[in-house]
């Protein structure tokens, strides 16, 4: 069994729906959890103490530790200080607070556009600043960022959410790059489950199927001490647990001279689109590589 005995895990938006699951399991493998939730609708109006309350109070009942955190995200340094008041210490960040703004395109305000943005991605940043010194310094960190299907493969309807939730993904790999070496360990979910956010758009059948209980044990592997994996994106939801990676068609290189014009493209468009023998790049640099390769070319043909 893996246990949690002794760390200090945050879980943002833990009031209720996937969040809530969390706290409830970490606690119970035996974790100092930082129940954080500033009550708000799925809109994001309003704030209320109470859905904190309510599962600290559920988690010390059955003989566990926990402590609330009334904050906004994007006050994210306060509630890290919380947990180091309250337990000295943080270990595990689950960055999970979200809200929706659903509208078409043509119809998005400003404030749709920025109040998404602000909550998941300016709220994971400040969670996940204030705790990098700490992971840094004692050598341990585990993240968590909540993408979305949405952001992966675009929604109708959700431009500002799915831009914030692919924005996540990339935020988790340089995460995950830059931590590598700390023992700092990043990864970002895109899970399915049922909760407020989606139970006025599914079937009662689907959401049956979707307990966001089912989110859990990948969530909770993924942050174990004994996990080495990092840098992972994965799909999670009702049992099915997926990894995802980039994949890039294996192209064409042209000839950099007066030769390179809208016509040789369209000569070679079946190779551009080809990933028959697609590649997996993992950063910048292996883009730069195949450059070489293009040195003693022929001009194109046109
Ligand atoms: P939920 O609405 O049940 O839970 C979100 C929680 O975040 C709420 O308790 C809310 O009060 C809290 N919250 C909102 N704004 C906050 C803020 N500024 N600061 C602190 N807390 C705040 O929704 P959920 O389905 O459990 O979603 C959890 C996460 O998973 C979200 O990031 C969501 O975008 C993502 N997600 C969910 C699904 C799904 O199928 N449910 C799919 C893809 C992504």
């Amino acid at each position: 069994m893996l246990r949690f005995d002794g760390q200090t895990v945050v879980i943002t938006g833990a009031g209720g729906g996937l969040g809530k699951t969390y706290a409830l399991f970490f606690a119970s493998r035996g974790a100092n959890v930082v129940v954080n939730d500033l009550g708000a609708s799925t809109n994001g109006e309003g704030n209320s103490s109470k859905a904190a309350d309510v599962v600290v109070e559920q988690i010390k009942a059955a003989g566990g530790k926990a402590v609330a955190n009334y904050d906004s995200v994007e006050n994210g340094d306060r509630i890290i200080k919380t947990a180091l008041d309250a337990f000295g210490a943080v270990h595990i960040l689950i960055n999970n607070a979200g809200i929706l703004r659903d509208v078409s395109f043509k119809n998005m305000k400003d404030a749709d556009w920025d109040l998404i943005m602000l909550v998941h991605l300016k709220g994971a940043y400040r969670t996940t600043k204030a705790a990098w010194p700490v992971f840094r310094k004692q050598k341990f960190g585990r993240i968590i960022n909540t993408a979305s299907a949405a952001g992966l493969y675009g929604s109708f309807g959700q431009a500002n959410y799915s831009t914030a939730k692919l924005g996540l993904v990339g935020f988790t790999e340089t995460l995950a790059k830059e931590g590598e070496k700390y023992n700092i360990y990043a990864n970002v979910i895109a899970p399915m489950a049922a909760s407020r956010m989606t139970e006025t758009i599914m079937t009662e059948d689907i959401l049956r199927a979707l307990q966001p209980d089912k989110v859990v044990p990948l969530v909770a592997y993924l942050t174990h001490a004994e996990t080495q994996e990092t840098n992972g994106i994965y799909e999670v939801g009702a049992g099915f647990v997926a990894k995802l990676r980039w994949e890039r068609s294996s192209g064409a290189i042209f000839k950099t001279d007066d030769s390179f014009t809208p016509a040789s493209i369209l000569n070679r468009w079946t190779e551009i689109e080809d990933f028959t023998n697609a590649q997996y790049p993992s950063g910048p640099n292996d883009f730069l590589g195949l450059l070489e390769s293009a040195k003693d070319m022929p001009s194109n043909p046109q």
